[in-house]
């Protein structure tokens, strides 16, 4: 690997702190997963969304012709590393929309498609919030296994089913939607197809799922023989799986955002230490060095990935090796994060305006919701399914 950043980039990461200073309170540290939860988080996130769109750093990996801004690979690693660490709301508007949603439609959607839903995205219309409906109570890591079904009726699909864990639902206007088109194909994972649908058509219900510290995040999703016109296919009828795996590696994308947040976290952790005279303690000492080790290794990997594409390399299990690789730093920061605070950390979770709740509450945040980070987007052992498989070119194990 050998790179360096470029007066550009350096000059965007000036002017995402000078935003960072004019637009979120000086003492701003965003708990994991607050944004979709309050209707009071949520507008503050769509608010700085729009700003950001205003600057086109939404989208900006987008094309200028569907409101992005052409950036490189460089532009893209420096402002997912101010906006992790600044933890700047709104930057992923409910994530699908502008990480997998719009990337995906540029690929495969039809002209109209793309008029029609990437303008919305880029702006931070709230029009443009999207959820993402593949998982079901029986296929998860085994997505194949979904029984959603779409069925062609002349100018339109009559969908019927049930989704799970469907992040954000309660706040999008649309949802990008994994169903069964073909329940006859042979192998479970032809007949698959992904279909657009509105949040808002008749037979939609949304049920809010509350994690157990109490925050709504995610949701269940039922369809009731809801109608959806054929236009909103994407790609291909029954290709659908071929479809989600280009989806799903816009998802898992580059964990430099992970690595600046941990970052974060473990500044933050450092100074209380500082103040409380905790770093005085060799074991304390010795706990925050062996967690600085890991968060930098984190950012060096991602730094790999981003030079390979930047250079044309193929990335294919760089981003799950990262993934994996950082949902364990994410649960062991929240650990020796929660051991050092003491009995600090164990106030509300959900308060995190608290008098006693110290660093606002993130690390105790850090410690509850880290074990879901490790399941979302695909599991750990998921992810190094995929490290076998093609980093090391093991046979498949299932
Ligand atoms: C915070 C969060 C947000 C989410 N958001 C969304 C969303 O917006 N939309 C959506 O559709 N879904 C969403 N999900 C669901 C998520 O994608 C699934 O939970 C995930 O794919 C795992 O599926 P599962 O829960 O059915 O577990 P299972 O697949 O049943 O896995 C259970 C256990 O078995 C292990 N396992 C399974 N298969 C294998 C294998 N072949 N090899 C080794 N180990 C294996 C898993 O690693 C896991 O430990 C979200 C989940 C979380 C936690």
């Amino acid at each position: 690997m050998d790179f360096q950043f470029g007066e550009k980039e350096e000059q965007l990461r000036k002017e995402v702190r000078q935003f960072v200073k004019e637009n979120l309170p000086r003492d701003h540290i965003p708990a994991m997963f607050e944004e979709e939860n309050s209707d009071e988080t949520w507008e503050f996130a769509m608010h700085i969304a729009k700003k950001l769109a205003e600057k086109k750093w939404l989208t900006m990996a987008w094309p200028k012709e569907y409101g992005g801004a052409d950036a490189s690979v460089w532009e893209r690693i420096i402002f997912g590393e101010e906006a992790g660490y600044w933890g700047i709301p709104g930057v992923g508007m409910g994530v699908s929309g502008t990480a997998w949603v719009g990337p995906t439609l540029i690929l495969l959607g039809t002209d109209e498609q793309k008029k029609k839903y990437l303008p919305l995205i880029s702006s931070a219309d709230p029009d443009g919030v999207w959820c993402t409906g593949y998982s079901e109570p029986n296929a998860g890591s085994d997505f194949a296994n979904i029984r959603t079904r779409a069925e062609k009726r002349g100018d339109h699909y009559i969908i019927s089913g049930q989704k799970v864990w469907t992040s954000a639902a309660h706040r999008a206007r649309w949802c990008w939607l994994a169903c069964r088109t073909d329940p006859s194909a042979q192998k479970k994972h032809q007949g698959i197809s992904l279909i657009l649908v509105d949040m808002k058509s008749p037979g939609v219900v949304v049920r809010p799922i509350r994690t157990y510290i109490g925050f709504h995040y995610f949701n269940e999703v039922f369809f009731d023989d809801v109608k959806v016109p054929v236009e909103n296919l994407v790609g291909q009828e029954n290709h659908g799986w071929y479809h989600l795996m280009q989806a799903l590696a816009f998802e898992r994308g580059i964990s430099v955002g992970t690595s600046a947040s941990c970052r974060r976290m473990l500044d933050e952790l450092v100074q209380f230490c500082n103040e409380t005279g905790q770093i005085k303690k060799p074991e304390v000492r010795q706990k925050l060095a062996d967690i600085t080790a890991e968060v930098e290794t984190l950012k060096v990997l991602a730094y790999e990935a981003a030079w390979k594409m930047s250079t044309g390399q193929q990335v294919i299990y760089e981003p799950s090796r990262d993934k994996a690789y950082g949902d364990g730093i994410m649960q062991s920061l929240g650990r020796i994060g929660t051991e050092i605070l003491g009995a600090y950390s164990q106030m509300d979770p959900m308060n995190k305006h608290n008098k006693w709740s110290k660093i606002k509450g993130a690390l105790e945040h850090m410690y509850w919701m880290a074990p879901g980070l490790s399941i979302a987007a695909g599991t750990t052992d998921t992810m190094r399914n995929i490290v076998g498989q093609f980093g090391l070119q093991l046979p498949r194990s299932y």
